[in-house]
């Protein structure tokens, strides 16, 4: 071989998702699209990783020295004590998403909420100054509260169908960051206030194969002045979503926070722009 060839690197960069079951989690998809896209030898790789094996799993990824990881159910909230440093958000939200591995320590951050607010952006849309109405107070509707909050949301309530998760939800809120939140049980066929500027179903109501189900509300309330938004991605097109759309409201699937939220670990991982069009395209043809 000449000696001014440059040496071939043969090895990958390796980016693993941990959760258990994570069978059907499509990340994979595009995120090996954006890879593809961008000419980076990196691999991204789906694990099966049992509650009870993450600390040895997070070991493993060190040893084998990975670039990052991303969790999934049931890893979110226990996948914080391995952790060297968190982001604000990923601090308050008290759950990761994913982390990164740099001079050798482990950085965890919350990508959930980011995505949503991202998503909202893509669309002309931002949280700033609004009166939010969230369904639900699981880790979807905390990272979600707790990224429209730091992004300048003017209120919050938050309704949930155990009443003491959403109390504990905007007492964080509450003390966490400058907005003001309050909590409320999910009654049936919920009236939304009227001086609601965006709702948000953050539960996993209407997730396929459920998906001729939605929150139970009094769809009657939506206005058409509200930006209604789901956090479930598939389907796209919810019944909460069609429901809101005859109402005149504006309407935003999970689908663009699922993959802004994707975009944000793709740059984290890389340092290299994601593009995004790839990977969207990449994604939602999946899913169909
Ligand atoms: P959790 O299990 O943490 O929370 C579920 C929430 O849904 C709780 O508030 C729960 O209420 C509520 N809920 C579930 N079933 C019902 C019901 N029948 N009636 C009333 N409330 C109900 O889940 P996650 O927050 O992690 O996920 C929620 C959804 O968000 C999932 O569909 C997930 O796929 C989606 N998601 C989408 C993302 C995206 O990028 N688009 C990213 C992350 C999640 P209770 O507390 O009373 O049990």
């Amino acid at each position: 071989m000449s000696n001014n060839k440059q040496a071939k690197n043969y090895r990958a960069e390796l980016v693993c998702l941990f959760g258990d079951p994570v069978d059907d989690n499509p990340t994979g998809v595009m995120m090996e699209a954006g890879f593809r896209a961008c000419g980076l030898n990196y691999r991204y790789m789906t694990c099966k990783v049992k509650r009870e094996n993450l600390g040895d799993a997070i070991k493993a990824a060190r040893a084998l020295n990975l670039r990052g990881i991303g969790f999934t159910m049931p890893h979110k909230i226990d996948a914080v004590k391995y952790m060297d440093s968190l982001s604000q958000a990923a601090g308050i939200i008290g759950a990761i998403n994913i982390c990164v591995f740099q001079d050798g320590k482990l950085i965890g951050d919350n990508t959930d909420g980011k995505g949503f607010v991202l998503a909202l952006k893509d669309r002309g849309l931002s949280p700033e100054g609004k009166k939010i109405f969230i369904i639900g107070a699981g880790g979807a509707a905390k990272a979600i509260a707790v990224e429209c909050a730091l992004a300048g949301a003017r209120e919050m309530v938050i309704a949930n169908r155990t009443a003491a998760k959403g109390e504990e939800l905007a007492d964080v809120i509450c003390s966490r960051t400058p907005c003001k939140a309050t909590a409320v049980r999910l009654e049936n066929r919920h009236i939304i206030p009227k001086d609601t500027d965006m709702l948000i179903n953050a539960t996993s109501i209407g997730l396929a194969p459920d998906s001729d189900k939605r929150p139970d509300i009094d769809y009657a309330s939506i206005r058409s002045e509200m930006v209604v938004c789901d956090v479930v991605f598939c389907p796209a097109e919810t019944q909460f979503l069609k429901a809101a759309a005859e109402h005149g409201a504006i309407t935003v699937n999970g689908l663009g926070m699922l993959v802004s939220q994707g975009l944000f670990g793709f740059e984290l991982w890389t340092g290299v722009k994601a593009p995004q069009k790839k990977m969207a395209e990449a994604l939602t043809q999946e899913l169909e």
